[in-house]
């Protein structure tokens, strides 16, 4: 195709070129006319032979010295005018002393204005008349003047033979479509050679951005999407040709405290670092790639299924070993792997993926370096998916209802707050705790309209309250999920603002790992919710591992101590330093602090002794559904008395 163009700017080229050898070969016709008029003839004519014609020895004169033919090679006729119209002089003698209707030409040159050289052919119509016959002919019309100046005394007509210009013409067409065409080839392919450059530097971005797509910048690993088609041709390869291999997760332990602690610089310098270990601790064939985050995932081939995946896992483990050095700092990197065969624990490429997840799961929950998958710790078995399948509906026909546990405030007793705690109102399975369906539902988007569902209940209930003279503080729980969820303070507001409640009568419960999942996100979300005057809670405060640092950059306003460290603080000096430090530590960031979990009188006082703000636990009260709660809260004043002094042995208030 882009031979085309290049064809017509050839054929244009030659015209243009040939147009300008023809001009060039008349101007020099031109110049040869007036030579042989100026040189050849003028000096043998006098004023006179014009004005009266040429004697006879004239005229032979002017014959022998066209004859003679040394300056007039190629003249085919001439005729010399007088300024009366008379030719005084002609090769054709026939012509002599005749009076002629002039042309235009003549008149023209007559007036001292001759045209350009011009390529004529005779016909036996023209004036011309002696010409006709002799073909194709230049006439030139010159001017003959005596003195250098005046009006001239005759012209010359003459007729150039044009068959020397039409060989050159022929000659020179050749030539010019020979150079054009060398040249337009020399153009075709310099051109070419440009665009393919282009075009290939063009196909080489192109290819890098394939690859920037299907490749971590970080380490260089292939990413999910590239590693997700590893699997895809490992599973097809494996059904042509049986064989097996082993999908391999691996998470590392801790990884968000190293990014938190020494600064997300060094954190990527330990991503590649482990990148460059789990290169070099497998085999040359497997497929090792970085999915998110702290996540790798490496495709293991092996004939014998779980054994070769084990010792491919071991071998892994083996090279985070050495700690890595980072300023100095001996960083030491812990990982969870989890396992899942092909053909073993699934066929296809996705359920692979999500057997491995669970049996990493499985691994991080009981911190075990490696498991294999198995059926049992399957999070998506069968009644797990009916029970996810069914959330819509529940939140539909209302069967999510909270219940609420008192917070009393200390010392004092006075019931100050409550925490909405869920339960599903299951019509087959009965009453479930929130631990059977929430972390489920976690897993899924249903998490936000749930979330939210249940915020709208609990405001609902406290305008109950506040109709009845019961004002209190309500806690409400929040997920990692909804942490993300970056249009969550808006909603939160519009329910409160639906409810009239004013923003501090609320408190949102996070748990320190909830907030560590996506810290940036996460920080982000509860700074608005903060900012609107609701309360933050860091709830299981110290089964985390979050830094210091960066709880305190969390914009909290409570910390609740976990209940693990309130059951023994009577019994374990190390509970009890925990919860007193933690105490220590909130007053210095200016927190509330809760300890929730409480069982036994003995387990309150002792919080009370230590400065504990609020206390929460079955000795108080158990999470109630709101009728049963109403007639404690109105009568909360009374209770205050009797939970307030902490020397009294056992308070009046028990477990209901
Ligand atoms: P959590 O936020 O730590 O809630 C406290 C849990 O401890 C509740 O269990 C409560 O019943 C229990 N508890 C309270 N006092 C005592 C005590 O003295 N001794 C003992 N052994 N346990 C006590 P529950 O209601 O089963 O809730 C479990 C978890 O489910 C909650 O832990 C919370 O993380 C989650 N959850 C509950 N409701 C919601 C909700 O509405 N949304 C979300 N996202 N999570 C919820
Ligand atoms: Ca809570
Ligand atoms: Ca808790």
């Amino acid at each position: 195709m882009s031979l085309v163009p290049i064809v017509a700017l050839g054929f244009i080229l030659a015209r243009v070129i040939q147009a300008q050898v023809v001009s060039r070969a008349l101007s020099d016709a031109d110049q040869s006319a007036q030579l042989i008029a100026r040189i050849g003839i003028q000096p043998r004519l006098t004023p006179h032979d014009l004005r009266y014609g040429l004697s006879a020895a004239g005229v032979r004169s002017l014959d022998d010295q066209l004859r003679a033919r040394s300056v007039t090679q190629d003249l085919a006729r001439i005729k010399i005018w007088n300024t009366k119209d008379q030719v005084i002089y002609s090769d054709d003698h026939g012509l002599i002393g005749r009076t002629l209707a002039p042309s235009d030409d003549l008149l023209n040159a007559l007036a001292g204005r001759p045209n350009d050289a011009e390529v004529v052919t005779p016909s036996p119509h023209t004036e011309t008349a002696s010409e006709v016959g002799l073909g194709q002919l230049v006439e030139v019309y010159v001017p003959l003047r005596f003195a250098a100046t005046g009006p001239p005394a005759g012209v010359f007509e003459i007729y150039l033979s044009y068959r020397p210009i039409a060989a050159a013409l022929t000659r020179n067409k050749r030539m010019i479509a020979l150079l054009v065409a060398i040249g337009l080839a020399l153009l075709w392919s310099i051109l070419y050679r440009i665009v393919a450059r282009a075009s290939r530097r063009l196909r080489q971005q192109a290819d890098l951005n394939d690859r920037l797509a299907r490749y971590d910048q970080l380490t260089g690993l292939p990413n999910r999407t590239l590693f997700i088609e590893g699997i895809e041709d490992a599973v097809a390869h494996s059904k042509r040709r049986p064989g097996t291999f082993a999908v391999l997760l691996i998470d590392l332990d801790r990884f968000t405290e190293i990014n938190n602690t020494l600064g997300t610089a060094n954190g990527d310098l330990v991503l590649c670092e482990i990148a460059h270990r789990l290169r070099s601790s497998v085999q040359d064939d497997a497929l090792v790639g970085r999915l998110a985050g702290d996540g790798y995932a490496v495709l293991v081939h092996g004939a014998q299924g779980i054994p070769d995946a084990l010792s491919a896992a071991a071998a892994i483990q083996a090279s985070f070993e050495p700690t890595i050095v980072l300023d100095d700092v001996e960083v030491s990197v812990e990982a969870s792997i989890g396992i899942a065969v092909m053909g073993e624990h699934a066929d296809a490429p996705n359920a692979l993926l999500q057997r491995a997840d669970t049996a990493l799961a499985h691994a991080r929950s009981r911190h075990s370096p490696i498991e294999v998958y198995s059926p049992e710790l399957d999070q998506f078995d069968a009644p797990r998916l009916t029970l996810l399948s069914e959330v819509r509906g529940a939140l539909g026909r209302g069967e999510f209802i909270l219940e609420y546990q008192p917070q009393i405030e200390l010392p004092g007793g006075r019931i100050i707050g409550v925490e909405a705690l869920v339960r599903w109102h299951h019509p087959e399975h009965g009453v479930l705790a929130p631990p059977r369906f929430i972390p489920l539902i976690e897993q899924t988007a249903l998490i936000g309209p749930l979330t939210l569902a249940l915020i709208d209940q609990a405001l609902g209930q406290l305008v109950t309250w506040r109709k009845l003279g019961i004002d209190v503080q309500m806690s409400v729980n929040l997920s990692a999920r909804n942490l993300i969820d970056a249009e969550l303070p808006q909603q939160v507001a519009e329910i409160l603002e639906r409810h009239r409640v004013a923003p501090d009568r609320l408190v949102v419960e996070v748990t320190e790992s909830a907030a560590m999942d996506d810290p940036h996100r996460a920080v982000a979300v509860l700074a608005a919710l903060r900012d609107s005057g609701i309360g933050v809670s860091v709830d299981d405060f110290g089964t985390g591992n979050a830094s210091i640092e960066y709880l305190a950059k969390l914009p909290a306003s409570e910390i609740k101590i976990d209940r693990s460290f309130i059951t023994d603080i009577l019994d374990d000096p190390r509970s009890e330093a925990i919860v007193r430090s933690t105490i220590d530590l909130a007053r210095n960031l200016g927190l509330t602090v809760v300890a929730e979990g409480i069982e036994t009188a003995a387990v309150l006082r002792h919080l009370t002794a230590l400065g504990c703000d609020i206390a929460q636990g079955y000795y108080i009260s158990r999470p109630q559904p709101p009728e049963r709660l109403t007639a404690m809260l109105s009568g909360s004043s009374e209770s205050r008395s009797s939970l307030s002094s902490t020397s009294s042995a056992t308070p009046k208030l028990t477990r209901v």
